[in-house]
């Protein structure tokens, strides 16, 4: 084994030192250049910014220890219209809310009629802190998404960055990795802020990104929507606006984004389980599987899995935890969640055709498959000790610990990384970006048909790193980057990913 160069900063265990553990143990095993590793080690830029937003007037509950001093207060009838609810129970007042309007307000506090007594909290502006990491572009632009999130930080953003330097690798598209967002919980801003906020970012992150530079995309909290926002902004006053639709991919397929980019994370995953079926002479059909999340990834790889005759038995989301052992309808879940007005929260908790369980139950329930799709660090060592599982198919970023890892090892269950499980969304981002590019606009079963040949092929790959297997087939060639010895799936990908990147160096030098 090669010694390991001396990073840049003083080890001190953070998010991203543990996430690197793996680029490590691939570098040492493959004797990285030491130049190479170095330029990967830590990211080219990590920006940080802060954006102003102003909020608008909130009519916030009162405190119940108030309440009592408000007793006689009369109701105030508001028009609902210019009320918008937010989901920490609070309510963004437009000006519209006064037409016709009837109130009784006292030292600023209102009883709206059928609600309760609400506190006014007029709007002021606030600032929110913002990034952007661009962690590599040897291999091309920087590519990765846009997080909305009150738990992000730099050192999160690090680790997911680098991560798209890896996934851009694996699915070998011509793309770097980047990844920023906000530190903010979107689900407490009206439409009409988080369009602003959208907007002011753009305007900070222009100089820094551009289609053939740096190009976002959506992530948890974000969606076409935003997309939409930050293409307008990026494109403003701009004279060739059409040709810099590449800026962003994730976009709605009516203004340049592609077709199958909704889905694409959770067909990609889809396609990495059936190959692992295939492998076995077998097909996800009659299988039973697991899922955390049900989100963008988490539902789409749900539909598309039980579209494939696989049951859904259990679901675990941000809001509670169902449980059926006969089968979870997921196209009747999805209306559920997303087809309800009154489920604000988009969860899946109160679905009346499953037995609402803990979510530490979750782990117990035994099934062929586990799909985590919601945040990182949810398969730790004691839920890995835990779980009834063969397969774990990592739909999320970083969803397994590396102590998790190891005792998912000790146990013999199988794992599809997430590098190769959730790489179907950067693949038709890639498509987008061509298409964008080339002005055109190809069919959902062109997308899908080459997205199933590139992932299963990148799999395959993989899979004869892992084993030591070099071939050369008619899909797929794993004889450069196998290393003469078995490693575990997730050390195989990132051989490849790093192979991949520096063949880049090696053949075009440092100077770019
Ligand atoms: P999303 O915001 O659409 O959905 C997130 C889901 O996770 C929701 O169902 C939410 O309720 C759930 N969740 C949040 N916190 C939770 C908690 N503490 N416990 C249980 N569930 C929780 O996000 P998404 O786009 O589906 O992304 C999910 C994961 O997949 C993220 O790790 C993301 O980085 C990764 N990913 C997404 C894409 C993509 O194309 N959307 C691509 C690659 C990777």
């Amino acid at each position: 084994m090669t010694a390991r160069v001396a990073s840049i900063e003083p080890t001190r265990q953070t998010v991203y030192t543990e996430a690197m553990e793996v680029f490590h143990r691939a570098a040492d095993l493959i004797g990285l250049d030491r130049r190479v590793r170095m330029e990967l080690e830590e990211p080219d830029y990590e920006h940080i910014f802060y954006v102003t937003v102003k909020m608008h007037t909130r009519l916030t509950p009162l405190a119940a220890s108030e309440q009592p001093r408000y007793k006689d207060l009369p109701d105030s009838e508001l028009l609902p219209d210019g009320l918008e609810p937010l989901l920490d129970g609070s309510f963004v007042f437009k000006r519209r809310a006064l037409i016709n309007a009837n109130v009784f307000m006292r030292d600023g506090v209102v009883r709206l009629k059928g609600k309760g007594l609400y506190k006014v909290v007029p709007g002021r502006p606030e600032r929110f802190k913002a990034y952007r990491v661009q962690h590599n572009q040897a291999r091309g632009p920087y590519k990765g998404g846009t997080r909305y999130h009150q738990d992000v930080s730099l050192d999160l953003f690090k680790v997911l960055a680098a991560e798209m330097t890896w996934k851009t690798a694996i699915a070998d598209v011509p793309f770097g990795g980047g990844k920023g967002g906000i530190k903010v919980d979107p689900k407490t801003l009206s439409s009409e802020e988080l369009e602003a906020l959208t907007l002011r970012y753009m305007y900070r992150l222009k100089p820094l990104i551009g289609p053939n530079l740096d190009i976002p995309a959506p992530d948890v909290g974000t969606d076409g929507t935003i997309m939409g926002l930050l293409l307008r902004q990026f494109t403003d006053g701009e004279r060739e606006r059409h040709s810099l639709r590449g800026v962003v991919t994730g976009k709605d397929t009516r203004i340049g984004g592609s077709e199958g980019r909704v889905r694409a994370t959770g067909q990609g995953l889809a396609y990495c389980i059936q190959e692992w079926y295939a492998d076995r002479g077998s097909v996800p059909a009659g299988s039973s599987f697991l899922l955390q999340g049900f989100g963008n990834v988490g539902s789409n790889a749900a539909e598309i899995l039980a579209g494939m005759g696989s049951k859904l038995l259990a679901v675990n989301d941000a809001g509670g935890t169902i449980f059926n052992p006969n089968g979870i309808d997921v196209p009747d879940l999805v209306s559920y969640v997303y087809d309800n007005p009154s489920n604000l929260r988009r969860t899946v908790a109160g679905y009346p055709k499953a037995e609402q369980i803990s979510k530490n139950d979750l782990w117990d329930v035994d099934v062929d498959i586990l799909i985590p799709a919601a945040l990182g660090g949810e398969i730790t060592g004691p839920v890995a000790e835990r779980i009834k599982v063969k397969l774990v198919a990592e739909g999320a970023n970083g969803p397994t610990t590396p102590e998790g890892d190891r005792v998912l090892a000790k146990r013999g269950i199988e794992l599809i990384p997430d590098i190769i499980g959730n790489a179907g969304g950067v693949t038709v981002s890639y498509y987008e970006w061509i298409q964008n590019k080339r002005m055109e606009h190809w069919s959902e079963t062109e997308v899908n048909g080459r997205l199933e040949q590139a992932i299963k092929s990148n799999y395959r790959i993989i899979r004869d790193i892992a084993r030591n297997t070099p071939r050369r087939t008619a899909t797929h060639n794993s004889q450069r980057y196998c290393i003469g010895r078995e490693v575990d799936m997730r050390t195989a990908a990132m051989v490849l990913a790093l192979k991949r990147i520096e063949a880049h160096y090696q053949l075009e030098g440092f100077s770019q």
